[in-house]
């Protein structure tokens, strides 16, 4: 397996999290927000987010997975659950990547069932070639292609989350 050269730069991504930023805490003015780390992908992003919303919030995390190496099992397990008590409170959930959506569904409806105020989700990569359900974030950062990509807080086997950029994964043809 190899990694290519940067897919998303840092410098791209950074711009597109200052733009998400200003739009969420547009749209969540006079409101505050209980933000939801969906761990371990979206650790990165969501440190780099909140930095930048401007709105009152509190924040919490949420440990889930469903993938081996590069294919989802489809069965998503919650690791570790919230801590906070979530109902009345505007829920945003922060996500690395939604590709058959089967995750951010599953949490969504576990979480919607708790009767918060609200709840939206912000995916900073959004893979639309897999869907399998009905499942469209509030706010995207990238729409990217059928490509297994790693980086800015994703794995493949747990490795390369530290990458500052986000890069696509390919087989070594040359082996
Ligand atoms: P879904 O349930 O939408 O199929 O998948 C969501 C989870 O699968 C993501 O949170 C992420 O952990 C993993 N995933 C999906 N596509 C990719 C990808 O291209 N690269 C990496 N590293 N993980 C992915």
């Amino acid at each position: 397996m190899i990694i290519g050269k940067p897919f998303l730069t840092s410098e791209q991504i950074q711009k597109r999290v200052r733009e998400l930023a200003r739009k969420i805490s547009e749209d969540y003015e006079g409101k505050e927000i209980l933000a939801v780390g969906i761990l371990k992908g979206a650790f990165m992003f969501f440190a780099d987010i909140v930095k930048q919303i401007q709105v009152p919030l509190d924040i919490d995390f949420l440990v889930a997975s469903s993938y081996i190496k590069t294919e989802t099992t489809g069965k998503v397990k919650i690791h570790a659950d919230l801590r906070e008590d979530i109902k009345g409170k505007h829920l945003l959930l922060f996500e690395d990547i939604v590709d058959t959506g089967l995750t951010l569904k599953y949490i969504k409806d576990t979480l919607l069932s708790r009767q918060p105020a609200s709840l939206k989700i912000c995916a900073f990569l959004d893979k639309k070639a897999h869907r399998q359900v009905d499942l469209e974030p509030d706010y995207t950062g990238y729409k990217i292609p059928d490509e297994f990509v790693v980086g800015y807080g994703l794995d493949y086997d747990n490795k390369y989350r530290n990458l500052p950029y986000i890069a696509v994964f390919k087989e070594d043809s040359s082996h």
